[in-house]
């Protein structure tokens, strides 16, 4: 094994993820450039998706809402209270979806939906719920916020076609139809008071909650998911938004609108996105070849399989670990949290690498071993985080926000913004390669549950 030259294979590896401060001014000015012109075509590079949601909340909103939310295996039905006060009181149940149902008829889909609801009605907001809340339940109409993790077409607040069905879903018959009428129709036949108000992409939710719970004072601008996948969702003038017609009467009296900018897609033509064999090489064994570029460098989803790829290669060349292991061969087979327990081990011997390699990776190392992969999984995780910083300063630029306000906030859910050490500082040493020192007026803070409380407050507002 070439172990006497381990270390500095390491370090030129990590080299390779680097980003200088010129790059990252780069990286946030192509996309500020893809921003305008997103939202002046018809969504090509970048989608920048209109909301259809006019305001934001500030935390003095009140009233009891109901929220669902499809967007995998399981259904979740909840209902938020906001006390009006940036709290909220929230209960939720989830469910499976059966398998049958997932490639059945829209009807049979969209019935079991309805029932979830029903059932959760009767068990949590019984008249006694109500009457504490000043609502006599056969009196109360439920605004309902509806979370939908599909491609849909949305052309209303509370209208939206489906594109085609992802994960796992195959619904023939829904393709093409609003998602929002087919379950407000069985809600309809179930004679339940509840009406969908609001469709919601969960970015959208992410800011909306942040926004209402943030502290006084303070504007929230932006939502970012930064867990499985990675996405911006923000608030923008409505003048701005030159692909909607802005003349429309559901339109006359809105001044902003919160754009959903699927900003995962940033860069697909990969003319400014840093680049490794080892991307490449990922991105071959997704899917989706080509597309999502920028969130295949930044997101959980794809970190841990990065750092598979560097750590074969270093083997294969004879540099790292004696033999091979299932895990390490196999696609996948490392989840991105390996990288946030590394990243933690500040031990003089890695003895908390040690063990994760034992477990994860099934082989034994030395003390250059650990540190060669100590070297690497930094520099995996600070790309992340220095790239998700560049395109939020974009947006912030793009916003002139820091030039109104005395504190900016935003919004962050996911589970490599909450878990990863260090994450927030890296972010903000782009921050302030794009903001300078307007860095300092930039205020994070964890947005949860975008998708119970955000689809809340869309129906809220909507
Ligand atoms: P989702 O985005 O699916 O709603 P999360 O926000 O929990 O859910 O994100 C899940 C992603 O976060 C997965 O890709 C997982 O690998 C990654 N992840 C989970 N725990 C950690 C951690 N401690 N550090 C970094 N990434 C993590």
């Amino acid at each position: 094994m070439a172990t006497s030259s381990l270390l500095e294979e390491a370090i030129s590896i990590s080299k390779q993820f680097d980003i200088s401060n010129d790059q990252l001014v780069a990286i946030s000015e192509e996309f500020i450039r893809l921003t305008d012109l997103g939202l002046k075509s018809g969504g090509m590079p970048m989608a920048m998706i209109p909301s259809y949601v006019t305001g934001v909340p500030n935390g003095t909103e009140k009233g009891t809402f109901l929220a669902v939310d499809l967007g995998g295996t399981n259904f979740r039905v909840c209902s938020i209270h906001l006390n009006g006060d940036g709290t909220f009181d929230l209960l939720q149940t989830k469910s499976v979806i059966p398998r049958n149902l997932m490639v059945g008829t829209a009807k049979e889909l969209f019935s079991f939906l309805a029932k979830k609801v029903d059932e959760f009605i009767k068990t949590h907001l019984d008249e006694k719920f109500n009457e504490e809340r000043g609502h006599p339940a056969n009196e109360h109409i439920y605004k309902l916020g509806f979370t939908f993790s599909f491609p849909v077409n949305q052309t209303a607040i509370n209208r939206g076609t489906l594109i085609r069905w992802t994960k796992g879903f195959d619904v023939a018959d829904a393709v093409g139809m609003d998602v929002c009428l087919l379950l407000q129709h069985e809600l309809d036949l179930l004679n339940l008071p509840v009406h969908v108000a609001a469709l919601v992409n969960d970015t959208v939710g992410t800011l909306m909650s942040r926004s209402y719970s943030s502290p006084r004072g303070s504007v929230t601008k932006l939502g970012v998911i930064l867990g499985t996948g990675t996405n911006g969702a923000y608030v923008e003038s409505l003048a701005a938004v030159d692909k909607l017609d802005n003349s429309a009467a559901a339109l006359a009296d809105k001044s902003i609108m919160v754009i959903n900018t699927e900003w995962g897609s940033f860069d697909n033509d990969m003319k400014i996105l840093p680049r490794t064999s080892w991307d490449d090489a990922v991105d071959l064994e997704t899917p989706n070849p080509g597309y999502q570029m920028f969130e295949k460098r930044v997101s959980g989803m794809f970190l841990g399989e990065i750092l598979r790829r560097v750590l074969l290669e270093l083997h294969e060349k004879g540099y790292l670990f004696p033999r091979s292991s299932t895990p390490l061969t196999t696609a996948w087979s490392l989840d991105t949290s390996i990288l946030s327990r590394v990243e933690a081990d500040s031990t003089p011997d890695l003895v908390a690498v040690k063990s994760i390699v034992e477990m994860d990776l099934g082989l034994p190392t030395t003390l250059l071993e650990r540190q060669a992969v100590k070297l690497i999984v930094e520099g995996i995780g600070k790309r992340s985080a220095l790239l998700a910083g560049a395109v939020i300063g974009g947006i912030l630029v793009h916003l002139r926000a820091c030039q109104s306000n005395p504190v900016v906030d935003i919004g962050v859910d996911g589970s490599v913004f909450e878990f990863y050490p260090g994450y927030e500082d890296l972010m903000r040493v782009a921050l302030k390669a794009v903001m300078g020192e307007d860095e300092s007026k930039i205020r994070i803070g964890i947005a949860k549950d975008g998708s119970g409380v955000g689809a809340a407050l869309c129906a809220l507002v909507a």
